[in-house]
C-alpha cells in the first residue's frame, strides 16, 4: 500500500484527491493546520478512511516531523494562500504560504525521504498578461498579482529541486477548475451560491465586478486525476492541465442564470470595489502535453459544470432552510 501526503487537505483540490487517492487503495494523510475552529467539512466523509497530521507552511519542523512519522511515497503540496484578490491585501503572506511554503516542504523531502515524489500546484496565474494564446508549458510567465509571482517562484524552485538534487517533483500548472466544493468568495461559485439564493427567494441581487474576463474551467475532479498521473511516470516534468475552451464571466452567469430559469439582467449588480487593481484578461491552456504523455483528457464540459455547481448548491441551501430556526443561511 502507498502512503500520500496531501497538504492543503481542507480544501477543495485536496478534498477530491483525498477521495481519489482513498479509491486506489492507498494510506492518505492530510496535512491541516490549526484552527480555532476545525474546519472538516470537505472532508468528513473520509474521516474513518484517512489520517490527519497537524502541521504548517510557515513551520519548517512540523513538516519534517510529519515526513518522519509517515514516510510518503508520494506529496502533494496544495496548501497555500489562494484567493487572488486576498494577495494584493496580503502580499508578503501570500509569498511566504504560496511561494516559500514550497521550498519548506521541498527542504523536508530532501532532508528526510529524498525519493519521495513530488507534486506542486501550481497556476495559470502565473501566465498572466501574455498575450500568446492558448497557454502551455514553453509559453512565459507574466504574473499581474502577488499570488502569481508566488506561483512562480514554487514553480522555478521545483524544478530547481529536480535539477539540483535529482527530486521527482512535478510542478502541474493547472488552470480554473472548480465544484460544490470551491470557496463562496471564488467567482464561480459566487455565482453559483448567488443564483441559488435568488432561485430559492433567499435574495434579490448577485453584486459581481468585471464580467469580461475570460478563463479556463474544468472540473476538480477532473484535475486531482491528472496530479496522481503526473507522479506515476517513468520521469518527472510539468504539465499545463486545462480544458483548452475559454468562457468569459459573463458567459458563466448566463449560463447559471439560465439554467434555472431566471434572466440575469434583473439581479446583476456591477460592484467597483469588486474589480482587480490589475486583471488578467484572457487565459485558455494547451494541454497537448498532459493529452500525449499523461493520456489525461477532461470529462466535463463547460455548461455541465456550471450546471451542476447550480444544482448542488440548490440543493445545499433547500435543505438548510428547510431547517427549522435558520435565520440566515450559512456559507457552507
Ligand atoms: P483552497 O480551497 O483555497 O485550499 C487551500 C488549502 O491550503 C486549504 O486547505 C488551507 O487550509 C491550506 N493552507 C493555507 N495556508 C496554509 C498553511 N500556512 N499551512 C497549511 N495549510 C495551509 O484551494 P484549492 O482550490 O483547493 O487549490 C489547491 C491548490 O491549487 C492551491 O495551491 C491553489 O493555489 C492551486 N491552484 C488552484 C486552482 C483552482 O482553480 N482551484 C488553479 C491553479 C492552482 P485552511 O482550510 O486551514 O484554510
Amino acid at each position: 500500500m502507498k502512503t500520500a501526503l496531501i497538504t492543503g487537505v481542507t480544501g477543495q483540490d485536496g478534498s477530491y484527491l483525498a477521495d481519489f487517492l482513498v479509491g486506489k487503495g492507498y494510506r492518505v494523510i492530510g496535512m491541516l493546520r490549526r484552527l480555532s475552529l476545525e474546519n472538516y467539512g470537505r472532508i468528513e466523509h473520509l474521516a474513518d478512511r484517512m489520517e490527519l497530521a497537524q502541521g504548517d507552511l510557515l513551520d519548517p519542523t512540523s513538516l519534517e516531523t510529519i515526513l518522519r512519522e509517515y514516510m510518503p511515497d508520494e506529496v502533494y503540496n496544495l496548501a497555500a494562500m489562494s484567493f487572488v484578490p486576498t494577495s494584493w491585501n496580503q502580499p508578503v503572506l501570500t509569498g511566504e504560504f504560496t511561494g516559500l511554503g514550497v521550498t519548506r516542504v521541498l527542504e523536508a523531502i530532501r532532508i528526510v525521504k529524498p525519493d519521495a515524489r513530488f507534486y506542486q500546484a501550481s497556476s495559470s496565474e502565473m501566465f498572466g498578461s501574455i498575450p500568446e494564446t492558448p497557454q502551455n508549458e514553453s509559453t512565459r510567465f507574466s504574473p499581474r498579482s502577488p499570488y502569481g509571482v508566488a506561483k512562480v517562484y514554487g514553480h522555478y524552485i521545483t524544478v530547481n529541486y529536480r535539477e539540483s538534487y535529482g527530486i521527482f517533483a512535478c510542478s502541474g500548472i493547472l488552470f480554473n477548475h472548480e465544484s460544490p466544493r470551491r470557496g463562496l468568495e471564488f467567482f464561480p461559485r459566487k455565482v453559483t451560491d448567488g443564483v441559488a439564493r435568488i432561485k430559492l427567494g433567499l435574495s434579490n441581487e448577485l453584486r459581481l465586478g468585471n464580467l469580461d474576463a475570460r478563463r479556463d474551467w474544468g472540473y476538480a475532479g477532473d484535475y486531482v486525476r491528472a496530479m496522481w498521473l503526473m507522479l506515476q511516470q517513468p520521469e518527472p516534468g510539468d504539465f499545463v492541465i486545462a480544458t483548452g475552451e475559454s468562457h468569459s464571466g459573463r458567459e458563466f452567469v448566463d449560463t447559471a442564470f439560465r439554467h434555472v430559469g431566471l434572466d440575469p439582467a434583473e439581479y446583476v449588480r456591477f460592484d467597483p470595489q469588486l474589480l482587480r487593481p490589475a486583471d488578467v484578461d484572457h487565459l485558455v491552456g494547451d494541454a497537448s502535453r498532459a493529452k500525449a504523455t499523461l493520456g489525461w483528457e477532461p470529462e466535463a464540459g463547460f455548461e455541465e459544470l456550471v450546471r451542476l455547481m447550480v444544482d448542488a448548491d440548490v440543493e445545499r441551501l433547500t435543505r438548510v432552510a428547510a431547517q427549522p430556526g435558520t435565520a440566515s443561511i450559512p456559507a457552507v
